[in-house]
């Protein structure tokens, strides 16, 4: 395989652009790219035209407006590129209105009442910063989702316009520190987890097919604890898929770059090189996909969900976010010089209060029904929210706001911007895994994000809470007779008034939480809980000043999050009733038979029965109550039905519902360790994790 050659040749790239347009249509669309400027019409009909000439070489007889409403998904509708001619023929033609603007009937995507349904019409915009690409026979132009009335239908949309803001508000700042930068964007390196199993085995359970978690399943005699699937060598099958992965996200021009075995069996991750928010954003959307459509190939099943399996780790997203300049700056970088160390803490200082400030909307950022199996479980961070400095990083902000000088590794004084400050540590604390925010030397981890959400939402809330958090400095800033001395105090205030946001110890233990709550951090431990403070006066109040959703597209996220949530809890409870009735019972009931039939016949030749027996009494006995719940989850999901309010639908999905098929997954799993394998109706914990 020969990558340098291989690398992006299913993408209208830069090098494509160049080689296939006049120099001023290339021209005009790199300024449109850079600036963000409006494109002429002419020029979308050559480009589109060149678009199409490519696409057809490699064999795409259809185009497509990809764009990625709200259910996370992406989204595609396709048009080939016939046009009928006289005498029966047809010729293929693409024109710079279709490239440009599309209008798909969609009704049926969820818009939280921003479009009724008699208003069918959305729009869909082509995003020019990222670059069209080839998927099967397809032309995939990236596009944003609107409504009639201008509302944001998608994720692409507000992730734009929070990009948006955060350039406008990083500029404000880096004009005081007399930057030359014209341009700043927020860059996103989501690592993604996830989970390969067999496919025959997959096929044979409802519940994943259902609702892409196991529902029931009693564990295996081997979990994740000998610790010896964590970067352990990787089996032959699962290493020809993720090369056949590689290659294929290689020829879409992502960068694909790191992959190994994760902590629990038959669990893996793979990390691409970092990319704007909006790019990352688009490149996880695919590589999402195709880890899918590839394991199909291969006779695997890629699960996304969060939390596929009770008892072993989930699958994570860690979202690693920093902000950089077009003139090659990484602003969370600390740089060496006492000037950089000054812009570096100004800005470290903005994350820091923008966390402690906004601690609710990026929970809500990371909220789903799968998630709330992981945040606050073993493996992932906490739901509470805290930042992760490491002990050094820390100790020279206490002595920046006590004044004193920091001694840790040498003597300084600390002003900060006028004196030398020292090296700022780059990764010399051990990696904190157990913090949902944590500095990592030149950037941001957000490790709550779950494996199957899109990535748009949480950067479009890092971007626009640090974006009004740098505004307000700037506010200060701006108007400062003394600059030097207005930096100082703001950054001694800043750091002082929101100390409590940072914590470098253990966030899974129970000591934390008891912490937390005396430091007057919030607690949003599940979905319904965390949902409505995104509508909370001071969150609209951020997204209408910022620019990045208006109250109306606020309030329909919110109906969005909670239907979904709801929706997949109901989803879930049917799934459990319908395994329980006619596989799980049905198959205890043969079984017994079995035993009793033995029993009766090993009775009659004088023999020992008391294992038969007693497995009989254990499990009908286990088996009744087992249906009594089955009777109880029944009875509560439908009276879901007359529940109107959403939010109260919600927490009854959580706190009755959700209980009940907690309470009815332990008694059948008890009955699982029971049953002879053979009776089973469903692949085990230990064939589907361990018989890869
Ligand atoms: P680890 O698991 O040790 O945290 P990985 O190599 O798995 O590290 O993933 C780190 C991710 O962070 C990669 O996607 C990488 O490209 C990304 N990254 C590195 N530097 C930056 C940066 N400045 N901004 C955003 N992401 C970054
Ligand atoms: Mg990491």
């Amino acid at each position: 395989m020969n990558v340098p050659e291989i690398f992006g040749s299913d993408v209208f790239n830069e090098s494509v652009m160049k080689e296939r347009l006049p120099k001023e249509t290339y021209k005009a669309l790199k300024k449109t790219i850079a600036e963000g400027k409006h494109l002429d019409i002419e020029v979308a009909n050559v480009v589109a035209n060149a678009m199409k000439d490519w696409a057809c070489e490699k064999g795409c007889t259809h185009y497509t407006h990809w764009f990625q409403p709200m259910t996370g998904l992406t989204a595609e509708k396709l048009d080939s590129f016939i046009s009928p001619t006289e005498k029966g023929h047809v010729i293929m033609e693409f024109s710079g209105k279709e490239l440009v603007k599309g209008e798909p009937d969609a009704s049926s995507f969820p818009s939280g009442g921003l479009r009724a349904t008699f208003e069918a019409r959305g729009y869909t915009a082509w995003d020019p910063t990222s670059y069209a690409f080839v998927k099967a026979d397809t032309l995939c132009i990236p596009t944003a989702f609107c409504s009639y009335g201008g509302e944001a239908l998608d994720k692409k949309t507000p992730l734009l316009r929070s990009m948006e803001a955060i350039n406008r508000a990083s500029l404000r700042i880096l004009k005081l520190f007399g930057s030359n930068a014209t341009r700043v964007v927020s860059n996103a390196g989501p690592e993604q987890e996830y989970f390969l199993i067999d496919r025959e085995m997959y096929s044979k359970r409802k519940d994943l097919i259902f609702t892409g978690r196991t529902l029931y399943g009693a564990p295996a005699p081997k979990g994740q604890e000998l610790e010896d699937h964590y970067f352990g060598t990787i089996k032959t099958r699962v290493a020809a898929y993720m090369k056949d992965l590689d290659e294929q996200l290689w020829r879409l021009g992502i960068h694909a770059k790191t992959k190994h075995n994760e902590v629990a069996p038959s669990q893996h991750e793979l990390a691409p090189i970092y990319g704007t928010t909006n790019i990352a954003t688009d490149h996880n959307q695919l590589t999402m996909e195709i880890m899918k459509r590839t394991a199909r190939k291969h006779g695997f099943k890629c699960l996304l969900h969060e939390k596929p399996f009770a008892g072993v780790n989930g699958s994570g997203k860690h979202n690693n976010w920093s902000l950089s300049t077009n003139t090659g700056v990484n602003l969370l970088d600390p740089g060496k010089t006492p000037a950089e160390n000054a812009q570096f803490l100004t800005f470290l200082a903005a994350v820091i209060k923008a966390v402690n400030d906004y601690q609710d909307l990026l929970r809500v950022s990371v909220a789903s029904a799968g998630n709330d199996h992981r945040l606050g479980a073993n493996e992932a961070p906490p739901a509470i929210i805290s930042i992760f400095l490491g002990d050094e990083l820390t100790e020279i902000l206490k002595a920046i706001v006590e004044g004193e000088t920091y001694t840790g590794s040498k003597k300084v004084d600390m002003e900060i911007g006028v004196d030398v400050l020292p090296n700022f540590p780059r990764d010399t604390t051990d990696r904190n895994r157990t913090s949902p925010f944590a500095f990592t030397g030149n950037k941001f981890e957000f490790r709550m994000p779950g494996s199957k959400l899109s990535v748009a939402g949480p950067n479009t809330i890092i971007n626009t809470m640090v974006a009004e958090v740098l505004d307000q400095f700037a506010d200060v800033l701006e108007k400062a007779d003394n600059f030097q001395d207005a930096l100082d105090d703001l950054i001694k205030k800043t750091i002082a008034e929101n100390e409590s946001i940072i914590f470098n110890g253990n966030g899974y233990s129970e000591e934390w939480t008891v912490e937390a709550e005396k430091r007057g951090l919030l607690n949003l431990k599940s979905t319904p809980e965390a949902i409505p403070h995104f509508a909370d006066k001071k969150n609209i109040d951020l997204f209408v000043k910022q620019g990045v959703y208006t109250e109306a597209e606020i309030i329909s996220r919110v109906e969005i999050l909670l239907d979904e949530y709801c929706k997949t809890i109901n989803i879930e409870a049917l799934t459990m009733i319908d395994m329980a009735k006619k596989d799980i019972l049905p198959a205890v009931v043969t079984y017994i038979k079995e035993l009793a039939q033995t029993a009766e016949l090993a009775n009659a030749c004088g023999a020992d029965t008391f294992f038969e027996t007693d497995m009989v009494k254990k499990l009908s006995s286990l088996s009744s109550q087992a249906y009594r719940k089955v009777s109880e989850l029944e009875e509560v999901t439908i009276k879901a039905h007359d529940i109107c309010d959403l939010q109260v639908l919600a927490n009854y999905y959580h706190d009755v519902v959700f209980t009940a098929m907690g309470e009815l997954r332990t008694i059948a799993d008890e009955i699982e360790t029971l049953v002879g394998e053979k009776y089973w109706p469903y692949p085990t914990y230990g064939k589907m994790l361990f018989y890869v």
